[in-house]
């Protein structure tokens, strides 16, 4: 089993409620979805559609931005409104709202699926990258990037394609019920990533104590001398954070400010790698997800398939409703995960979990903060080998060059930091703060034509 990153905590894994429980889809699907048009940071695609429309499941309705991969429809139904819709990450975003006529007609295939092919394995890297496209599949580990973007910059610039089932954060056991379920899946869409790459191996990083997926997904493989590697790794949070995963499988370091193609790398998860192999195959656009909604206030613990879109209070209802009032809701996970004040807001493409936490399950940050004690354990804890403390305090008075000198973008937000502070200081909050400052001065200079 590897090991080996810098830093990292080990926060209680709390997986047990849903890592036994099988994916279920939804009994009662939403009335409505909300599908958003760009991320937290772009500008929105123009809509194919327009309110009273009619559309099918899978229909395109937004084609892909440089920043956002393309949206299609995940109910069949009529455009109640094309309008701005609080999302999770606390912004609104101009959304295209579905009402759901619960027929799930489906569109017209726009490609044709490789499993209608006389001869699928002769699918050119060009393309796959072009179904990938047409099919919106974004990063599904959180980042929503479009993936085509990802595997069109990787091509020829990258000798190691890893695959990232670490699912490292508290409670979210998504991932792992996929690798479990549908592991052919995982497997069929990493050797179609590797023929867009032109490798001839890749390597997926699992957590070892998911110890029946890793199993599944071994049992597709030959015994000995596989093009596809699982490879167990120690249990320890960000284990799935790119550059640690980087590290611990390859041994290369990102280098600072650079992406992990600068190292010879990309990195895909594996929900990602299984929606390009049904896009493919099937010809099946990203329309749908597995979210786990899981914590202590929920009442039937779950790992669903929903529709994008749905509104995070159904899958809170299809779990049985609350059997106590939650003191937080995230979208997410503990660590890296956004609180949820209106449960309006739709699962994206990046949605993974949503938790419903009591008091107990988050105790401490719930205490107000305290003085820094000066005790160096965030210093110990941050895995790129930053110095949270330092970020926090310069973040706070403003002091943006020194933040830039520290390397405060190098920073994941992956809160190792803030989980193990015992004066809990928000630290993550005040870094967040600092890059805005630091971006905005770097604006500002590019702006006068000063060196930032
Ligand atoms: S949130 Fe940033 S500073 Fe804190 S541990 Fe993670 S990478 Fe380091
Ligand atoms: S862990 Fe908290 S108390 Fe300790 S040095 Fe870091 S910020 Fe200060």
């Amino acid at each position: 089993m590897l090991h080996g990153f810098y830093g990292g905590v080990h926060p209680a894994d709390r997986k047990k409620t849903t890592s036994k429980v099988k994916i279920a889809a939804m009994e009662r699907p939403p009335a409505r979805v909300v599908l958003p048009l760009c991320g937290q940071d772009g500008e929105s695609g123009e809509p194919l559609v327009k309110a009273g429309d009619k559309v099918s499941l899978g229909q395109l309705l937004c084609p892909a931005t440089p920043r956002f991969a393309a949206v299609h429809a995940s109910v069949s139904g009529t455009v109640a409104a094309i309008e701005p819709c609080l999302q999770s990450w606390g912004g609104k975003a101009l959304s295209i709202v579905l009402e759901n006529d619960g027929k799930d007609a489906p569109a017209r295939p726009a490609w044709t699926p490789a499993s209608r092919r006389d001869a699928p394995q002769d699918l050119t890297p060009g393309e796959i990258v072009d179904i990938v496209r047409q099919a919106g599949i974004a990063g599904m580990g959180g980042g929503a990037f479009p993936a085509y973007l990802k595997l069109h910059s990787a091509i020829g610039r990258v000798d190691a394609l890893l695959l990232n089932g670490a699912e490292c954060e508290p409670y979210l056991t998504a991932d792992e019920r996929l690798m479990e379920e549908r592991p052919e899946a995982v497997i069929g869409g990493t050797r179609l990533l590797m023929r867009c790459l032109a490798l001839d191996r890749a390597v997926i990083g699992v957590e070892g104590n998911k110890y029946a997926a890793v199993a599944a997904l071994r049992k597709q493989l030959p015994l000995r001398g596989g093009d596809v590697e699982v490879r167990t790794l120690r249990a320890r949070y960000p284990q799935g954070s790119e550059k640690q995963l980087i590290q611990k499988l390859t041994g290369r370091r990102v280098p600072t400010g650079k992406l992990p193609a600068d190292a010879g790398c990309v990195v895909f998860n594996v929900a990602t790698a299984a929606a390009v192999y049904d896009a493919v195959y099937d010809a099946v656009p990203l329309t749908r997800r597995v979210v786990t909604v899981a914590g202590s206030a929920v009442a039937e613990p779950k790992n669903l398939l929903v529709p994008l879109g749905t509104p995070l209070e159904d899958l809170i209802r299809e779990a049985g409703g609350w059997c106590a009032p939650p003191d937080r809701v995230l979208a997410g996970g503990p660590m890296m995960g956004a609180a949820q004040f209106d449960l309006s807001t739709p699962v994206t493409k990046g949605t993974s979990a949503v938790l419903g936490l009591v008091a107990a399950e988050i105790k401490p940050a719930n205490r107000p903060e305290g003085p820094c004690l000066r005790c160096g354990r965030c210093i110990e804890a941050c895995p790129m080998g930053l110095e949270p403390v330092y970020l926090h305090l310069y973040a706070d008075h403003g002091r943006v060059r020194e933040l830039a000198g520290l390397h405060i973008m190098d920073c994941t937000e992956c809160g190792a930091c803030a989980y193990g502070c015992p004066a809990r200081i928000r630290l993550v909050h005040s870094i967040r703060s600092g890059k805005q400052q630091l971006r905005s001065l770097q604006e500002k200079n590019r702006g006068e034509g000063g060196a930032g």
